[in-house]
């Protein structure tokens, strides 16, 4: 049978942005058609980088849950679990930790530039620099076969298919080299025009609402070399724009991107007109957030159910591991 399994995790950061619902959700609510997905919380990666500030965890996981169940991911047809309640990932990751050479790590392009552009955090510490160990256990500990990555991820993912070739090869055929599921994402801005990011303070949020969204569609930079209403724009250099590719129609915007360069539309009418589409967007969504969330329970068992079924599955996989390596 094939196996048409795939596993992808999400750091628990807190609500999610719009930069996360044209990226990864969208592409999970593509794949939980088709595939049997493994989606997981990666509360234990937050504590790479977060490990001397883990109080907002537990939060930012409802949060983020309560996101992607209002979003359409469904229970019935994914696993959806939070990380540290399946301790397989912790069991494999040691083994797989005794196997990986300490230079595969140090190559790994993240691990610099984050050292170096988190200096505010003391990054030296043995879990920052083993963390793609726990993202091939994360993975191989389902066996699975494909990761849905984008094309900046793909050196982790070789990291992963380099783990479990070595295994096999030190102690028997355990587990499949998973494949990398290209996805594409777009870019999406924030307000000000670099990526949109909580950290940033520039993001729109799912559950921001109808007001919270026109005023910060509002705020949005626009092509700054137009100071003047009768100066023609250019829709290219204009940061809100880059929604309107997304949120508004074809139709119109052709119609916008004429006006801007005549110079017949000013960017606070434009704008208006994005704020609307992005709000009647999401209001869909928006509504099933809140009422996802009058139910108090509803995240904590769905993730326990998920937890419940990762666990057999991750176990069943430690036995085969333990078999292997006759320990
Ligand atoms: S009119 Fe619209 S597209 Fe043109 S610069 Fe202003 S906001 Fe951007």
């Amino acid at each position: 049978m094939e196996n048409k399994r795939i596993v992808s995790g999400m750091r628990p950061t807190g609500k999610l942005h719009l930069g996360h619902f044209h990226g990864v959700l969208s592409n999970w609510l593509k794949l939980q058609q088709e595939f049997e997905c493994f989606f997981f919380a990666a509360d234990w990666h937050s504590l790479t980088t977060e490990y001397a500030n883990t109080e907002g965890i537990r939060d930012s996981i409802r949060e983020m849950v309560l996101d992607w169940l209002a979003f359409g991911i469904d229970p019935e047809k994914s696993t959806i679990f939070v990380q540290s309640q399946v301790p397989q990932h912790a069991e494999l990751n040691l083994i797989l930790s005794m196997i990986t050479p300490v230079s595969w790590l140090e190559r790994n392009p993240t691990y610099k530039e984050m050292q170096e552009n988190l200096t505010a955090k003391d990054l030296s510490t043995f879990g920052f620099l083993g963390y793609p160990v726990l993202m091939a256990s994360d993975i191989i500990v389902y066996k699975a076969a494909r990761v849905p990555v984008g094309q900046d991820q793909i050196p982790h993912l070789e990291i992963t298919r380099e783990i479990a070739r070595r295994f096999n090869y030190l102690y028997g055929e355990v587990f499949p080299e998973p494949a990398a599921l290209l996805t594409e994402t777009p870019k999406v801005l924030g307000l000000d025009g670099r990526k949109m990011s909580k950290s940033y303070g520039n993001a729109i949020f799912l559950s921001d609402n109808a007001e919270e969204t026109r005023k910060k569609v509002m705020s949005m930079v626009t092509d700054v070399q137009r100071p003047l209403r009768t100066d023609p724009g250019e829709p290219d250099r204009c940061v809100a724009f880059t929604l309107h590719s997304l949120y508004v129609a074809e139709e119109k915007r052709a119609e916008i991107v004429a006006s801007c360069r005549g110079a017949q539309i000013g960017c606070v009418d434009c704008k208006k007109i994005l704020a609307q589409s992005v709000v009647d967007t999401l209001s869909p969504f928006r509504a099933k957030r809140e009422e996802l969330a009058a139910t108090p329970s509803l995240v904590e068992d769905v993730l326990a159910e998920g937890a419940h079924k990762a666990t057999e599955e991750a176990g069943q996989t430690m036995k085969d591991v333990r078999a292997a390596l006759k320990v």
